[in-house]
């Protein structure tokens, strides 16, 4: 039951008045006026005291309520220190309910407005992505429509380049897509226990040719015959592929591009080894962001996304495992990952 300010000063002033008076009258000689005249005096000053004084105590809690509500509104909630709990008024528990909720609403505030910046910021990226390759397609055939058609030569180079874009964009568009049914959990991972070996040598068949032309050495450098892992077999292809992707893009002419493998009982280390241009300790924190690169017109030059190290990051992170990477500038790059090692028979 809850008793208002005014209901309580009434309860404790008649109590106290008919106490003063029932001691009172137990003193001889005193008269049955007298008696009702000090119950009178009694309850109206104990009356008058009580609500005072708990109005007053209202006024402080409700004053602190609101200074504190004040401070919210400021802002100033993480200088607040938290009221001490377990505490007896009524008013004060109040006061840190309301701090306790504040404080969660304001993570939450936070956590909004921080992924809200962060759609954002990414909307921003995918439309500029998006705007260079669409420009250079749209750029080539408007100078064919305007006259170039009519040269052979001219249109077969302008033709060609307008594939380009557009496959840059196809590419760019399917790794988009990829990155976004990843996150947002569409993609299941589908864990099977899966021979790396023979996942490598499948991805390095499939890179022969490129690296030819570049004149790169591929090597699968296993030291085993099978190497038996649990995880998704397509997803690690993919990440695979990424990685030797980038090591040939990023090795010039006559580089070698190793994947070699270090097997504990309970683990294996992937590690895809390059002797390329390397990166930059500065970049090394950051290459893993969507559209992070370390130079964008070379990459862009070789067909890169910027997203091919996210895709990475991102299937890794399903597998409850992290990409790796070490470089030195002009010696080349290592990229690793570890998986959990099973039996065959598992
Ligand atoms: P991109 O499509 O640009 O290659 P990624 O996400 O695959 O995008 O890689 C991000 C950036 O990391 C690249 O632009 C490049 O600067 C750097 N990078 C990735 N792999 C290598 C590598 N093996 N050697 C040197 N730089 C690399």
């Amino acid at each position: 039951m809850v008793y208002s300010a005014r209901t309580l000063a009434l309860i404790l002033a008649a109590s106290i008045a008919l106490i003063t008076s029932l001691f009172l009258s137990l003193l001889e000689g005193v008269q049955a006026t007298a008696l009702i005249v000090a119950g009178i005096i009694s309850f109206s000053s104990s009356y008058l005291l009580v609500f005072v004084i708990l109005e007053f105590l209202i006024f402080r809690e409700i004053n602190k309520v609101y200074k504190m509500l004040d401070k919210l509104r400021k802002k100033e909630l993480s200088g607040l220190t938290k009221a001490k709990s377990g505490a007896l008024n009524p008013l004060q528990k109040i006061n840190e309910e309301i701090y306790s909720f504040a404080t969660l609403k304001q993570k939450e505030i936070d956590e909004l407005r921080k992924l809200e910046a962060f759609r954002k910021e990414f909307i921003a990226d995918v439309s500029h992505e998006l705007k260079t390759p669409i420009f250079a397609a749209q750029g080539f055939v408007h100078t064919l429509l305007d006259g170039a058609v009519n040269d052979k030569n001219v249109r077969t180079k302008f033709l060609k380049k307008a594939a380009k874009s557009l496959d840059g964009l196809d590419a760019l568009v399917q790794d988009l897509l990829t990155l976004s049914q990843i996150e947002t959990g569409d993609i299941k991972m589908h864990f099977e226990t899966i021979d790396l070996v023979a996942l490598c040598a499948e991805v390095m068949e499939q890179f022969e040719d490129r690296a030819e032309k570049k004149k790169i050495t591929l090597q699968l450098a296993s030291g085993h015959p099978k190497l038996w892992v649990h995880a998704d077999w397509m997803r690690i292809t993919q990440v695979v592929t990424n990685l030797v992707s980038n090591a040939i893009n990023y090795t010039p002419e006559g580089g070698e591009v190793t994947i070699g493998f270090e097997a504990s009982k309970k683990n294996v280390v992937t590690r895809i080894t390059d002797t390329g241009e390397g990166i930059p300790a500065p970049h090394l924190g950051r290459i893993f962001e969507r559209f992070y690169r370390v130079d964008k017109s070379r990459s862009r030059e070789k067909g890169g996304t910027g997203l091919g190290l996210a895709i990475v990051k991102h299937i890794l992170e399903g597998h409850g495992a992290r990409a790796e990477v070490e470089s030195t500038v002009g010696k080349g790059s290592v990229f690793s990952f570890k998986l959990p090692r099973v039996k065959a028979d598992e």
